[in-house]
């Protein structure tokens, strides 16, 4: 038993499709196919969620008619009969009866790209040679009512994955990444790239023998190959390793995949999808020690200072009331640094920022910088780091023997 995952980039045309019938053709094994909305799908709903928001009516149906004709001419160009790679007319009005609340809406409209692209997937594989069963998540995946970063209800979701796909002789099953449902039918999503956690979690569930993320890049490499040019591969590197790389803004992978995988021991493999025989990289158990240093990039971040207004230690008076808040805000936290009485956190931009900043105002001074990246290098030495400081404005600076990590003003 396999697991596969592929991500928007590498079906987001009809010959990505294609090409993933390519990939699964060759595999004999029993296999769980994870998918994520094509190309940019999440970001062109996102605006559809958006514009109803604003009361913006017209704008919202016209996206979401865009974004039907997109998949239509997608399904066409595949061949595909129009009934069985559309998108229902319940699907589309699904969540226009919810109350106001954004996150809710949200979550029932953006759900609709991993419905799409697994519907033209699996209808596309079972056309041509693959017979395949599609499941849908929103039943099988069970989460609680956080809303755009629903958590998981590991063993609701355990007993109803195993019963649909371990009971069912077929051999190939197409679902969605991303997206699942609480118990009572609502629809959610597990937070933006959550289909790389979707496939860790059915790796889990199933005791798969392997998982493998098929992305546009030869696998992990040392820096992302947008920014940098001579990027070099790691061929594997241990699930430590990885939670680090990920957690600090390596898009490369989901920082949440990580754990499922490692409670199991399940190599995660990380693949070119247009290389499919390549090596690629394996997360895996291992003493190995990544050679090369390893530069992260996480954009979009701020840096919110806080100080406390009566001289009191914030470290031990007020450490616990400032997470709190940053907790409820569902804000991320990618660097802290304290003194007596400040503590600077980094996190990441976020709609959720100003209602925090505002409640922790009340009892912090609160200042703030907009604008930011986190850069974070592993392995790295006093002379890469002079060399990352030349030219840019570093706000703040923190290392260890082996890491800095560098809040720098964009340009
Ligand atoms: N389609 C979702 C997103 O773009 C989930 C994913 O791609 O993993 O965020
Ligand atoms: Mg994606």
């Amino acid at each position: 038993m396999k697991v596969y995952k592929f991500g928007g980039a590498s079906v987001k045309d009809a010959a990505g499709v294609e090409n993933v019938r390519r990939i699964v053709a060759a595999q004999t094994d029993k296999l769980v196919i994870v998918v994520s909305a094509m190309g940019k799908t999440t970001n062109a709903l996102e605006a559809v969620v958006d514009a109803h928001w604003e009361h913006h009516t017209d704008e919202a149906i016209e996206r979401l008619s865009a974004i039907r004709q997109f998949h239509q001419n997608i399904a066409a160009e595949l061949g595909l009969p129009k009934d069985e790679s559309d998108t229902s007319a319940a699907d589309l009005v699904y969540g226009l009866a919810l109350p106001d609340n954004y996150d809710e809406w949200y979550d029932a409209i953006v759900c609709l790209g991993e419905l799409l692209s697994s519907r033209i997937l699996s209808a596309y594989l079972a056309h041509n040679g693959v017979p395949n069963v599609w499941l849908s998540m929103p039943q099988l995946l069970i989460t609680d009512h956080t809303y755009r970063e629903a958590k998981v209800n590991m063993d609701e979701s355990r007993k109803r994955i195993r019963k649909a796909i371990m009971d069912n002789p077929a051999r190939v099953f197409v679902v969605q990444g991303f997206i699942g449902g609480t118990i009572e039918g609502y629809r959610t999503t597990l937070g933006r790239e959550g289909s790389d956690y979707t496939a860790a979690l059915i790796a889990n569930f199933l005791d798969s023998d392997s998982v493998t993320i098929w992305k546009d890049v030869p696998g992990i490499l040392n820096a992302d190959p947008r920014i940098v040019d001579n990027t070099i591969l790691i061929p594997e590197l241990s699930y430590h390793e990885a939670v680090e790389l990920a957690y600090s803004g390596a898009q490369v992978i989901h920082p949440k995949s990580i754990r499922p995988v490692e409670n199991k021991k399940i190599p995660l493999y990380v693949k070119p999808f247009n290389d499919p025989t390549a090596p690629g990289s394996v997360i895996c158990e291992t003493l190995k020690k990544v050679e090369v240093p390893v530069y992260i990039w996480r954009k979009n971040q701020m840096l919110i200072t806080m100080r406390a207004k009566d001289f009191s230690f914030i470290l031990e008076d007020s450490l616990s009331h400032i997470f709190d808040i940053i907790k409820r805000h569902r804000l991320k936290v990618s660097l802290i640094q304290s003194s007596a009485v400040t503590i600077s956190v980094c996190v990441d931009k976020s709609r959720y920022v100003d209602k925090a900043i505002t409640e922790l105002n009340n009892a912090y001074s609160v200042t703030y910088n907009d604008d930011l990246s986190l850069l974070t290098i592993r392995g790295t030495t006093p002379e890469i780091i002079c060399q990352e400081e030349k030219g840019r404005v570093i706000l703040l600076k923190q290392t260890t023997r082996r890491t800095a990590r560098l809040v720098i003003k964009n340009k």
